[in-house]
């Protein structure tokens, strides 16, 4: 399975006008898609090495090498990873032939991750022979599932520590290292890594991601989350403001709060930090945050719809600096299928949702996770789909074919019964529905201006500058030898788009 590239703090993707053709050509060709324009699942980071850290003064012996699949809540499980070796004595490495710790940090959300894991494996295998006392580990959310695959069966890795068993790494290590096979893949109902300071790897230093929460609780039946991540569990309000504070005070001017499913975050017993007697709903986390300073910037990913309040849209609307956008899985427009994906509202209720989120936010983008071909689904339901997208006039979407997960709810209980090419042309029809309505937006904000945050620059021209939009829309647009640098907010006049990236002039 596999996806288009995402762009994220890789601006290149948006700077690409041929791209949104390039994703309808692979969806025909791959049996999951994502159009990645934002930053949650991020497919050029894919198998991304993190370099080394930055500003480090430290000589380190020993090194570690990670490369972080899946979405923004592993990659940002790896800066967790990463902060715990480092207390180890290790220091980071983008060069796995130095390594003597390498970790692949594993999805399964998709397929082709699994095939892609165990090539990599492999790779690893001759590197080990030429390098005996290399240790290679699977961290995440392949390794209960392949766990005795890998250590015994192929005998391809020496660890395999689950995502709520990083805090064991130092003993696990020291495990493997005096030849046993080390494991740890136990799901914790209370790990948050809430006092672990996640070490910020390859960050362009202007927006960062913060895990509020971990696991789900939702059991959505297509989806294997909840079985590789475990239960819900919210972190302490103090310990996120204090990182966010933190980040803001070292010059971050953007955080985005990062869960399966933000809305249901809930924390007890934080009074004297947030100045609520209650306990912190996301409603209230979000505000804390955002007062931290107007130049800081809140985003949040995802959002079950189900979840969203009025209490968390008004919050959104009374703040400048709460971004603009919200990222609503929609997953299918037709009810029944709704109903079979477990997703516990209907088509109409999620158009209803739609309708208050533009009543309150007039100028709030708003995207979707859409999947096609699942389960008995019928050309009547993949129109209710395509219509809905029209209803919602989503700003951009992740779009995948139906991959039937073991274990899920969905494997157990129904047959997996559209047939793969069926699949894949629904797919390439929302594909073309989306391409269509991302170029009307970008067209709407012609002659419209904006305050961008400045990310960095382009990644095709040293002339400019690459930022986003409160809306999470990507702005390209020219220096011209202005003062303004990374980190700064301008103002951006659009005279140019493309489906994906939005080309201006500071206006300032
Ligand atoms: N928690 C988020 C939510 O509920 O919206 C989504 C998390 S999941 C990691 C990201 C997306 O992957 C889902 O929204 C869904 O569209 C897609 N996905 C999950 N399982 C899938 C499967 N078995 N086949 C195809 N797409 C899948
Ligand atoms: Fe998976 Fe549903 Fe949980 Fe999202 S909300 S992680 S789709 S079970």
């Amino acid at each position: 399975m596999d996806s288009v590239p995402g762009n994220s703090t890789l601006p290149s993707c948006q700077e690409n006008s041929s791209l949104l053709s390039i994703f309808a050509f692979f969806s025909i060709n791959r049996p999951m898609l994502e159009l990645a324009i934002h930053k949650v699942h991020d497919e050029e980071r894919q198998g991304e090495a993190y370099a080394p850290f930055t500003l480090d003064p430290n000589q380190y012996s020993k090194r570690f090498y990670i490369e972080s699949y899946g979405c923004q809540m592993n990659f940002a499980d790896s800066e967790i990873v990463a902060s715990i070796l480092n207390q180890q004595g290790f220091g980071a490495t983008r060069n796995v032939e130095e390594a003597d710790l390498i970790f692949l940090n594993t999805c399964s959300i998709r397929e082709k991750a699994e095939q892609t894991v165990r090539k990599r494996l492999t790779e690893f295998r001759k590197l080990k022979r030429d390098r005996p006392g290399t240790l290679v580990g699977v961290l995440g959310c392949m390794a209960e599932r392949l766990k005795s695959k890998f250590l015994e069966e192929e005998k391809l890795v020496d660890l395999v520590v689950g995502p709520d068993a990083y805090r064991t790494l130092p003993a696990l290590v020291e495990e493997a290292g005096s030849g046993q096979k080390a494991i740890n893949v136990l799901l914790s109902r209370d790990e948050t890594y809430a006092d672990i300071s996640p070490i910020r790897l390859d960050s362009n230093g202007v927006s960062a991601f913060v895990s509020i929460m971990r696991g789900c609780n939702n059991m959505c039946s297509f989806c294997v989350v909840p079985f590789t991540r475990g239960r819900e569990r919210s972190r302490d309000a103090r310990s996120i403001l204090a990182e966010c504070r933190d980040l803001f005070g070292n010059g971050y001017r953007e955080v985005t709060l990062l869960g399966q499913n933000v809305d249901s975050y809930y924390y007890a017993g934080a009074e004297e930090e947030t100045g609520y007697s209650e306990p912190v709903t996301f409603a209230r986390l979000l505000e804390q945050i955002a007062r931290i300073s107007p130049l800081l910037r809140v985003r949040f990913s995802t959002s079950h719809p189900k979840d969203i309040t009025d209490e968390v849209l008004y919050t959104m609307a009374r703040h400048e600096n709460i971004c603009k956008y919200i990222h609503l899985p929609v997953q299918s427009g037709s009810t029944r299928i709704l109903q079979m994906m477990n997703r516990t509202y209907t088509r109409e209720w999620y158009m209803a949702k739609v309708d208050r989120i533009r009543e309150i936010m007039p100028d709030c983008s708003i995207s979707a996770d859409i999947i096609a071909g699942f389960c008995t689904e019928e050309e009547a339901d993949h129109h209710d789909t395509l219509s809905i997208m029209e209803y919602a006039r989503y700003d951009y979407s992740y779009m995948f074919f139906y991959s039937e997960r073991p274990g899920t709810l969905a494997q157990r209980r129904y047959k997996d019964d559209v047939p793969e090419e069926v699949k894949k042309r629904r797919l390439a029809e929302i594909i073309a529905v989306q391409n269509r309505m991302s170029l009307e937006s970008n067209r709407q904000d012609l002659g419209k201006t904006f305050r961008i945050l400045i990310e960095g620059e382009s990644k095709k021209s040293s002339g400019h500058w690459m930022g986003r939009s409160s809306q999470n829309k990507v702005f390209v647009f020219a220096k011209n030898g202005g003062a303004a640098g990374k980190g700064d907010y301008v103002n951006v006049r659009v005279n140019e788009c493309t489906q994906g990236t939005l080309l201006g002039d500071i206006v300032d």
